[in-house]
């Protein structure tokens, strides 16, 4: 039966006492791992919340072996603001682990993250998505191939340091790879459309790995063939104003040459930028999918280098 547990933050200087919210569900069915999910470690990727109540209400009731340590707002403050980082201190929650007790804010949501949530967890898998602007699609390998591949994406992302791997020394997988805690970051999700076949599929995933870790009954369905990039391309506008997106779906491969989306002033409409594809071979993995407002330096696109790129047979 879930158990919610409420890890009180701090009062504040308005009076409201902020807690952070774990939801502990003992398996029924015997021993087993204890699976921690964390998701809105930035808080405006919702996606990943949205995916963690949906597992709570399909298993809520314990029919698996071992534990669930659910975290579906990992920084409320981001949450209720819809921002990546915490309004209060403008730090970027996954960028302070361990954190620090007596630190800025956020490390002192950081530390009380890893000791209440992170250092008591067998398997882990952190929930991220693009925001209500950006839709992305891809699974990090850190420690745990075999499990990041189960969850069924498409596109994996080998992360090495200089080439987007480097954030992940003060992320919550220092603290759980440190521990050598088996984890997966999820990107799924985001944009201005229906969040429901990413919820469904972040779902799906999440089960094949709980099935891959022995906590539900049947074979895990092996994984589709895949891709794994080693480089990812973060493609940022340099103006601001209407994105007009030219991108094709993401997964599909795109050529050096191909437009990937123009700025466009909403005020002139005079055309203020031309995004292009950076790699010879790339690979869509992060798009806006609509015509969307962005600003300079927002997250505009993301695509793999298929250059040097593993191809993973699907079973
Ligand atoms: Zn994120």
């Amino acid at each position: 039966m879930t158990k919610v547990r409420r890890v009180a933050l701090a009062p504040f200087a308005n009076g409201a006492e902020l807690a952070l919210s774990i939801h502990e569900v003992k398996g029924n069915q015997g021993d087993g791992p204890t699976l921690g999910i964390s998701a809105a470690i930035h808080g405006d990727e919702p996606t990943g919340t949205h995916t963690v109540m949906e597992i709570a209400r399909r298993h809520g009731e314990g029919g698996f072996r071992g534990r669930l340590l659910l975290l579906p707002v990992a920084n409320p403050l981001a949450f209720e603001a819809n921002r990546r980082c915490t309004p209060l201190d403008s730090q970027n929650l996954n960028r302070v682990f361990p954190g620090n007790p007596g630190g800025w804010f956020t490390e002192q949501l950081a530390d009380r993250i890893k000791t209440e949530f992170l250092e008591n967890i067998d398997a882990y898998i952190d929930l991220h998505s693009g925001t209500d602007r950006p839709t992305v699609d891809y699974v990090f390998i850190h420690n745990a191939e075999a499990l990041s591949r189960s969850f069924g994406s498409r596109i994996l992302f080998r992360a090495e340091d200089g080439k987007g791997g480097s954030a992940f020394k003060a992320s919550t997988k220092s603290v759980t790879m440190a521990l050598g805690v088996p984890s997966v970051t999820v990107e799924l999700g985001g944009g201005l459309i229906d969040q429901t076949p990413y919820v469904a599929r972040s779902v799906a995933g999440i089960e094949n790995i709980m099935r891959k870790l022995g906590m539900l009954d049947g074979d895990p369905v092996p994984p589709p063939a895949q891709i794994a990039v080693h480089s990812i391309a973060y493609i940022r506008p340099t103006k601001g104003g209407f994105l007009v997106t030219e991108a094709p779906p993401l997964g599909e491969e795109i050529n050096g040459s191909a437009v990937l989306g123009r700025v466009v002033s909403p005020y002139t409409f005079a055309e203020l930028e031309v995004i292009h594809s950076p790699f010879e071979r790339g690979i869509m993995i992060l798009a806006h999918l609509t015509t969307n407002l962005v600003q300079p330096g927002d997250f505009g696109y993301m695509v793999g280098d298929m250059e040097g790129c593993q191809h993973l047979d699907g079973a």
